[in-house]
């Protein structure tokens, strides 16, 4: 496998850099690109999350907790910058996304994909599938322009079937909780915009040729992860099963995100060592120099290796 890595520095990213922004949020946006035979994998930018520091806090242990926030490099308070990384692969006529970003409705430092996009030379009406990991605005809301049309006309769409029953579900919004309520909303009326455009997909399913689903849940109920290739050769899209090098060193440290911090704890305890040991090269879509990198073993943890370009 071949890896090369540029930043493209775009007008957005200047503005940022004027304004003092962190250096993530500088960088515009990072290309990073394999090459697998025929198939490419680019790893392009929707921007970035400024999330409260306390989303990472609440779930360390008072004992560790500085050396975890240490380790990390991450604030007690304040927000912390969470990269937003989508993978793009093009193999013969398939121009596939996984995920489409924050759109131009969620926060104003995403919703990139678009200009991301345009600087390959590929039309939103260009992309022929999109997969979904799971319907979070930073992943689902981006399905929709700012007119509210369809971003990607002819694109197939595919979403885990318990994650559109979920979503799709009016209950959704009485029982997710106030703080979480605009995410059921943008949610309901970004799958009803296109709810008979889903192909509801399962476990194990063979979605594209060589691309096969894997159940990944407890961040959201039906989240789907997306194996490309074989093991020791292959691409692993993560979605949110893992958001942040922290999880994965600890896998009990989620983040607040997570629906059900139980199962996503399973999740990564049963998934982070599959990963390391059958040689994953990972894509992970809040992780660190365009997500890309391993899981690699550390005594009795994991730790998150970027991959050197
Ligand atoms: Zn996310």
């Amino acid at each position: 496998m071949n890896i090369s890595r540029r930043f493209i520095l775009t007008g957005t990213a200047a503005l940022a850099a004027t304004a003092g922004l962190p250096l993530a949020a500088r960088r515009g946006w990072a290309l990073t690109s394999m090459t697998m035979g025929d198939v490419r994998i680019d790893s392009l930018s929707d921007g970035h999350l400024e999330l409260p520091a306390g989303f990472f806090l609440e779930r360390l242990p008072e004992g560790d907790r500085g050396a975890i926030l240490d380790m990390f490099d991450l604030p007690t308070e304040g927000v912390v910058v969470s990269p937003c990384n989508l993978t793009l692969l093009r193999t013969g006529d398939r121009v596939v996304l996984f995920d489409a970003g924050s759109g131009p409705d969620f926060v104003p430092t995403a919703g990139r994909l678009p200009e991301a996009l345009a600087a390959l030379g590929i039309a939103p009406g260009d992309v022929t599938d999109v997969l979904f990991t799971h319907a979070h605005p930073d992943h689902l809301w981006g399905l929709l322009d700012e007119f509210d049309e369809p971003l990607f006309p002819n694109a197939a769409l595919h979403m885990g079937a318990a994650e559109f029953a979920y979503w799709s579900d009016p209950r959704t919004a009485e029982t997710i909780g106030e703080e979480w309520l605009s995410f059921a909303v943008g949610a309901m009326r970004r799958l009803t915009a296109v709810g008979d455009r889903i192909r509801q997909i399962g476990d194990g399913d063979e979605v594209l040729p060589g691309i096969r689903a894997v159940s990944t849940p407890g961040h959201t109920p039906g989240h789907m992860s997306y194996a490309v290739g074989t093991p020791g050769q292959g691409v692993f899209v993560t979605g949110d099963f893992v958001t942040s090098a922290a999880a994965i060193f600890r896998p009990e440290l989620g983040t607040s995100t997570d629906s059900d911090p139980e199962q996503a704890t399973a999740t990564r305890r049963t998934l982070l060592p599959r990963l390391a040991d059958e040689g994953w090269t990972i894509l992970g879509y809040h992780l660190p120099e365009g997500g890309i990198g391993r899981i690699a073993r550390d005594g009795a943890a994991f730790r998150f290796e970027e991959m050197d370009a």
